[in-house]
């Protein structure tokens, strides 16, 4: 890894990485199992007439078993593809063609990713009605709620397992358990919570589920997409025509490499999962203790529990976001969704479950994983509180604040001061 100019900081690599929603380093243990796929072991798996085409078709079949079985699926139900974007658009898009006769209803959040949402915005183009569910001030979705907007011709829910900015975690189960007794298919949005929550497809219900490798340890480039085959039989129209590779749902050469690697990473976290689960608990709650001790006026964004182990969303109030990330130049954390950052749009996440503007734009998602050390998340904690509080330092706003007046009945005249 690389070493940076962290002066004083013993056995450390700066800047920290502490941004594992965006995406997260991959696993050594990976990319030995990657590499002789991209040298000796270089054949196509669609290839029936030689030893070089089998074995990289066993290569494939092996990663296919390994995504299964970490969430409790068969071989033949996944389908590889280039990443969760991907596969969120094969499952909606593809449910939506399918089931075209049977309704054209479709049930969501807008605290889903783009992925989710901008395919559900497509189809409404295209003569779908989509129904945003509301949230509540965790992320959370109520099945209650669920249960009530499920019309006759509803084809599909698609909720997502963990939000990806405030890492609130959806009743999967309850949702799954719903969606069976009213006979509507139920897609989930898992990149988040692969590797890192329990899932099972037959216990929770679910009839597709999007991941990707590179949420999980994997290379970047690949993901998968869980296809029940039976009780019921899902059934898709694809999205690329071609060669009819993965039974016809998603033609085009199988990356081989990377499936191997996205296969890996599977194996590797459903063996560390647990313990990995604990650890990251305990971090993330470790650097939400100092934060909310040692300052005042901080918000926790999503959920007190019910959230990924590593990730904790942060407003800190009359601190704006981009200068607090400035100011803590030696941690890479990400305020907002990594995919929104480019704009200084707040998080339409944080809106979604009422943050106000001003404070979604004091916010600041840290994202806790397998290569977090706890003197990381010392280190880290001793940063933000020490960015925040010079931030606050020169902050008229909170100063005001602290002296008592009522921000809301000041008024403002631009300029006065000039
Ligand atoms: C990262 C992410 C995606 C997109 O995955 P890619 O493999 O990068 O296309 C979709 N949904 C969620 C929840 C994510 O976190």
């Amino acid at each position: 890894m690389r070493r940076g100019p962290g002066e004083g900081i013993a056995n450390m690599n700066v800047p920290i990485y502490l941004d594992y929603q965006a995406t997260t380093p991959l696993d050594e243990r990976v990319l030995g199992a990657m590499l002789p796929y991209f040298r000796e072991k270089f054949g196509n798996a669609a290839s029936r007439n030689h030893a070089f085409g089998w074995e990289a078709e066993k290569a494939v079949e092996n990663a296919r078993a390994q995504v299964a079985a970490l969430i409790h699926a068969e071989p033949k139900e996944i389908v590889f593809t280039s990443g969760a974007t991907e596969s969120d658009n094969l499952a909606i898009k593809g449910v939506a063609e399918m089931y075209r006769e049977k309704g054209r209803h479709i049930l969501s959040a807008p605290t889903e990713h783009k992925a989710v949402i901008d395919t559900c915005k497509r189809l409404e183009q295209q003569g779908c009605e989509v129904t945003m569910l509301p949230v509540d001030r965790t992320g959370l979705v109520a099945v209650g709620d669920i249960e009530k907007a499920i019309r006759p011709d509803t084809i599909l829910v698609t909720l997502m397992v963990a939000n990806n900015e405030i890492g609130t975690l959806h009743p999967v189960e309850e949702i799954g358990r719903l969606c069976k007794e009213r006979g509507v298919l139920f897609h989930t949005d898992a990149t988040q919570g692969v590797g890192k929550v329990p899932l099972d497809v037959e216990r929770m219900g679910i009839d597709l589920l999007s991941l990707s490798g590179h949420k999980i340890y994997g290379p970047k480039g690949v993901g998968a997409l869980y296809v029940r085959r039976r009780k019921p039989r899902v059934r898709l129209s694809p999205i690329l025509d071609g060669g009819g590779h993965e039974r016809g749902m998603r033609s085009g050469t199988l990356n081989v490499p990377a499936i191997v690697g996205l296969g890996k990473a599977c194996e590797l976290c459903g063996e560390e999962l647990d313990a990995e689960a604990k650890r990251l608990t305990a971090l993330r709650e470790k650097l939400w203790r100092r934060i909310s001790t040692e300052l005042d006026e901080v918000h926790l964004n999503g959920h007190p529990t019910r959230r990924l182990p590593g990730n904790l969303n942060v407003s800190f109030a009359y601190v704006e976001g981009e200068g607090l990330m400035m100011g803590m130049s030696e941690l890479a954390v990400s305020s907002g969704s990594a995919c929104t950052s480019a704009s200084l749009e707040p998080s339409y996440v944080l809106k979604a479950i009422g943050v106000g503007d001003d404070l979604a734009h004091t916010s600041i998602r840290f994202g806790l994983g397998r290569f977090t050390t706890e003197e990381e998340v010392e280190f880290a904690g001793e940063r933000v509180v020490a960015a925040v509080k010079r931030l606050r330092d020169m902050s008229p706003l909170y100063e005001m604040a602290k002296e008592g007046v009522a921000l809301d009945q000041v008024r403002w005249t631009p300029n006065a001061e000039h």
